[in-house]
């Protein structure tokens, strides 16, 4: 089964952009002896250096103790709370890994290792930190958390001293920082670049989604579609979106079939409060916008009530713990059953497609609280 980069917002395409902070990151570091870090076994050995230092004992934003993910490229160690934050932020700025639940790409465990840890991050993201500004705290809300971490790694400003920033440099997606310079000598520039700004639309959905506060992580399996809908001359290229709340994502396109198979396995974080999971099946069109084949919503609120309840369990065989049944005017086409396999709280899930002729969707749902 295909597993997709981990989390996608705002329609960015992480992969790229990530790959290319992820080794600038690494080559600032030359200067130490890494000169082997491309070697899976000597990464994961200094991996294990990093998790076993004092400074990674404690979330590098907020200073709670034992944290469980790591914010990359930065190679930051992070609380459950700031990780929240640091995935509103999108992937293209700082991609959230469980250190226990994700599997690590060698790539990933080189950025990790390369990057020093939480001292390193420290240092860099908060060297010119103003001494009586408030860094972020265990106990601080949500939104004083949010401004605290996007202004460390999104705007940066704390990297350079500011009376040698120049205020251009970051489009000061920062309001504040632009008020305290107006009317200074600073407030021409800043109207300049107010017209200007391309990106103040995207910044100001950021803000606003930087604020949501974020449940778990569902793993969205697309196995297969059958009897499709035909919307070219005799069949269609079909793929699936699915969209939580602000993110989606889409699977590859399969040409020319009306049974695709997929495989394919998509990663949203959960937003709170919990949203509809849509899904929408389209006819991939060259010369004109895509065809709609069909779509479904899906109630995830009690796979997650389910995989809460069962987090901690010890049940080691499988095992089922609810099934919603089908009917004939039901958007199930068979039953589907909410169970327990490995550990893993999981749905299987067969769709039937709605607003199209016809057609099915067979999916499967796994659940990750966040917890750990
Ligand atoms: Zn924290």
């Amino acid at each position: 089964m295909e597993e997709n980069s981990l989390l996608h917002f705002l329609d960015d395409t992480p992969s790229s952009h990530y790959r290319k902070t992820c080794d600038g990151y690494a080559s600032q570091n030359d200067g130490d002896d890494h000169s082997d870090s491309s070697d899976p076994a000597n990464a994961r050995e200094r991996l294990e250096h990093l998790l076993n230092q004092p400074a990674n004992k404690f979330c590098a934003d907020c200073g709670t103790p034992d944290p469980k993910w790591a914010a990359l490229p930065f190679g930051a160690f992070i609380c459950i709370k700031c990780s929240g934050t640091h995935r509103s932020l999108g992937v293209h700025i700082s991609k959230v890994i469980s250190v226990n639940l994700d599997e690590w790409t060698d790539e990933e465990v080189n950025c990790l290792a390369n990057s020093g840890g939480n001292a390193t991050v420290n240092t860099r993201y908060e060297a010119f930190l103003p001494e009586n500004y408030k860094k972020a705290r265990q106990d601080f809300a949500t939104e004083e958390r949010a401004s605290f971490i996007r202004k460390k790694y999104e705007l940066q400003q704390f990297v350079t001293d500011p009376q040698f920033s120049c205020p251009l440099r970051k489009p000061g997606a920062d309001k504040h920082h632009n008020q305290q310079h107006a009317g200074s000598r600073h407030g021409t520039f800043r109207n300049s670049w107010r017209k200007k700004d391309p990106d103040h639309k995207i910044v100001k959905k950021m803000m606003d989604v930087a604020m949501v506060e974020f449940v778990g992580l569902i793993k969205v399996d697309i196995i297969r579609g059958t009897n499709l809908a035909v919307r070219d001359v005799m069949s269609s290229d079909p793929y699936v979106m699915i969209i939580l709340g602000h993110q989606s994502m889409k699977t590859k396109v399969i040409k020319s079939t009306l049974n695709p198979i997929w495989n394919e396995r998509l990663m949203l974080s959960i937003p709170h409060p919990v949203p509809p999971l849509k899904l929408q099946v389209f006819d991939k069109d060259t010369f004109s916008s895509d065809d709609r084949m069909g779509e479904a919503e899906v109630d995830i609120q009690p796979l997650i009530s389910a995989a809460r309840e069962y987090q901690n369990s010890i049940i080691t065989e499988s095992a089922q713990i609810c099934t919603f049944l089908a009917s004939e005017n039901s958007i199930l086409a068979k039953d589907s059953v909410i169970s327990i396999v490995d550990g893993k709280v999981e749905q299987e899930i067969v769709l039937r497609l709605q607003n199209v002729e016809h057609g099915e969707l067979e999916i499967k749902l796994e659940c990750v609280p966040l917890s750990q």
